[in-house]
């Protein structure tokens, strides 16, 4: 046995351990092109579908973090990647009025399309929440309300729909898929049992709001929403609309005025001021902010924050 065998099977040695890395390098690139590839309009889809997915799916957030999501239209160059999407997740009810025409519009026949309120029960939108402003009925928004993930319990029929398309999609994974929601089902089914037993107990019910976000919350725990705008937070009340709620609220002694965190709270604190209430934050999650989503804010945190403002306020 020589020293130059010796280091001939040496070389031989990692040479073949070499190749087995690169091997596994390789392996591992097939696997992320193996991962579905899930496109989510809003931020809710996009959470649900996480909680899910995990991390068999590669998924995209279709509006950006901080933009307004009634206000929002794909680019080209989105509608030109998606025709390599596997799927395609959306609220429905009108939340995005462009989704049919991004449907009609790329070439994708293997795209499995999720529109999550499908077969959940849908509220009719009130009269008060129908907008006034001209501009408003360019963007008719149906009949029906579109913020149905402000319900957790709606919100697990939204989950359960997104988790169906996942086993179509993506059939060997099933157990994972069925797994993970049954999970966060759970999460949402706690957090509903809280939202009863906490706001069974408050003394106020009013809520006057930012916009008309909060129906489904309103309908499923007994509050009654009163909007400063209609279903679109960009709308301009007019000045007859404004003295209307500030009446309500002195007659009826609101302390409180939520305003959103992706619109300019000026409106409220106005308000605010002329009747003598307070403001606080009641997020409608319909985007999260680039700083919520650092901070590791999610659906489950944010509607346990808008719990904690609820109790806090409506109690006093
Ligand atoms: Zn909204």
């Amino acid at each position: 046995m020589t020293k130059k065998i010796i280091s001939l099977i040496l070389i031989s040695m990692i040479i073949f351990a070499v190749g087995c890395v690169s091997k596994d390098i390789k392996t591992e690139g097939q696997n992320a092109e193996d991962k579905l590839k899930v496109y989510a309009s809003i931020y809710p889809m996009y959470d649900f579908a996480k909680n899910i997915g995990k991390d068999k799916i590669e998924l995209h957030l279709m509006i950006p973090p901080g933009a307004q999501p009634h206000d929002w239209e794909p680019t080209a160059k989105l509608m030109a990647k998606m025709e390599n999407a596997d799927v395609f997740i959306y609220n429905g009810v009108m939340m995005e009025p462009w989704a049919e025409k991004l449907l009609n519009t790329i070439d994708n026949k293997n795209l499995i399309v999720v529109k999550a309120s499908e077969n959940v029960k849908l509220l009719k939108i009130q009269d008060h929440d129908i907008h006034e402003h001209e501009e408003e009925k360019k963007h008719h928004h149906g009949e029906y309300d579109p913020h149905v993930w402000l319900d957790p319990i709606r919100a697990m029929k939204q989950a359960e729909n997104i988790k169906n398309a996942f086993i179509k999609a993506d059939y060997k994974n099933k157990d994972f898929y069925e797994k993970n929601f049954k999970e966060f089902a759970e999460k949402l089914k706690a957090l509903d049992e809280k939202y009863k037993i906490e706001l069974s107990k408050v003394k106020n019910r009013e809520i006057v709001v930012s916009h008309a976000a909060f129906g489904y919350m309103a309908d499923r725990y007994g509050l009654i929403q009163i909007p400063i705008r209609g279903l679109n937070p960009e709308e301009e009340p007019s000045a007859a609309k404004l003295s209307e709620i500030a009446d309500i609220m002195k007659d009826k002694k609101i302390k409180y005025i939520y305003f959103e965190t992706l619109t300019s709270p000026k409106l409220a604190e106005v308000l605010a001021r002329e009747v003598g209430a307070k403001t606080a934050v009641l997020n409608p999650i319909g985007g999260l902010t680039k700083e919520e989503m650092d901070l590791g804010k999610d659906y489950l945190k944010t509607m346990e924050e808008n719990l904690e403002t609820l109790i806090k306020t409506l109690g006093e």
